[in-house]
């Protein structure tokens, strides 16, 4: 069986994913309905708003369906909103915004500023061999990383208060990161750790 990537349909930069995963030889999925869930092999939550995002989960009766798909080991990979919505823990967000807890990290939402402060920078990731051309676009950073969260990247030097932000983590198989490598043209790189680490292919 081939294997099948779900790219959360609601919100967001959803083409970019499909394109990217594509380019990798991988059938793609947009879920936006519970049904959608099934047989998947892992599951990519785009940027976008993630409370947008949030009261389409709830609108769409998919909140509970997700979180059982997360809580089942569905591995996940989320950027900028994705991120958010993956996180433990989200600061600077709504109250009634959803987050799944799936990954152990305590994120702040438009941690860089606001849509004037989003940059581009190159990072050195983890487990992947040249630089990574980065933007940031009203993307949050990773406060906090529980005992079992590997950071695969930090803001670099040269970026005044922003240096050594986490911005790419990934703990057993979910990954994040805060910035969008589907912006990128040709960047394959981060979904493929992604099925490589984390899905296992
Ligand atoms: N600031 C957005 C949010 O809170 C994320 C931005 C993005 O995904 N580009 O969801």
């Amino acid at each position: 069986m081939s294997t099948v990537i779900g790219v959360l349909s609601l919100q967001g930069a959803v083409r970019e994913h499909e394109h990217a995963l594509a380019q990798l030889g991988v059938e793609t999925r947009k879920v936006r309905r519970p049904r959608d869930l099934d047989g998947l092999d892992g599951l990519v939550f785009p940027g976008g708003e993630s409370t947008t995002m949030s009261k389409l989960l709830n609108v769409e009766g998919m909140r509970d369906p997700v979180q059982q798909a997360l809580d089942g080991g569905l591995p996940a990979f989320g950027t900028c909103a994705g991120m958010i919505l993956l996180a433990d823990v989200v600061r600077d967000t709504r109250e009634d915004a959803v987050n799944f807890h799936a990954l152990d990290v305590t994120v702040r939402r438009n941690a860089f500023g606001r849509q004037v402060d989003s940059f581009e920078t190159d990072l050195d990731v983890a487990g992947i061999e040249d630089a990574v051309h980065a933007v940031f676009i009203r993307a949050p950073w990773v406060e906090q990383t529980g005992p079992n969260v590997e950071v695969l990247s930090r803001v670099p030097e040269g970026h005044g208060e922003h240096t050594g932000a986490i911005v790419a983590v990934r703990s057993g198989s979910v990954m994040a990161t805060s910035f969008h490598p589907e912006a990128m043209p040709g960047e394959k790189r981060l979904h493929e750790l992604f099925l490589r680490e984390c899905v296992g292919i």
